[in-house]
């Protein structure tokens, strides 16, 4: 039960974060910056929280694909790619995080998107290489 001090105070940051969002942010930014970012504890915590939500959202992506290589039936996760089906995908992914592409994956598929599929690791390097989507003078050399 929240004692009517930290009530309080959860209703004077809920209204100041209404009132002035930009200040709160660029006050939680340098609070992140100057003291989280080196308290290792935070940090490790922080990316297992990541690791924790990106997987997540991976899970929820394989349950409307489906957990095998659309190609050739390979079925262990752990060599499962999500594939967008007209390339593109390096791009998308240079513009974010890996949580950030998964949510962004996932939004489109709820949407009816057909643009993805499962492909394994193989049967994807070997598309991207087919695609011309990957130098190809790394690999023939
Ligand atoms: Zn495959």
């Amino acid at each position: 039960m929240a004692t009517s001090r930290q009530t309080y105070f959860r209703e004077y940051k809920r209204k100041e974060l209404k009132d002035n969002p930009d200040k709160v942010r660029i006050r939680a930014r340098s609070y992140y910056n100057d003291t989280l970012k080196n308290d290792p504890e935070f940090m490790m915590r922080k990316r297992e929280a990541e690791r924790n939500y990106s997987d997540k959202l991976k899970s929820e992506i394989f349950a409307i694909l489906g957990c095998n290589c659309v190609n050739c039936g390979f079925s262990d996760k752990r060599a499962l790619q999500i594939d967008h089906i007209n390339g593109g995908g390096n791009q998308e992914r240079k513009n974010r995080g890996a949580a950030s592409q998964y949510r962004f994956i996932l939004t489109k598929l709820e949407e009816g998107s057909k643009d993805y599929q499962i492909l394994c690791a193989n049967c994807n390097w070997i598309k991207r290489a087919e695609n011309n989507e990957i130098n190809q003078r790394k690999l023939n050399n």
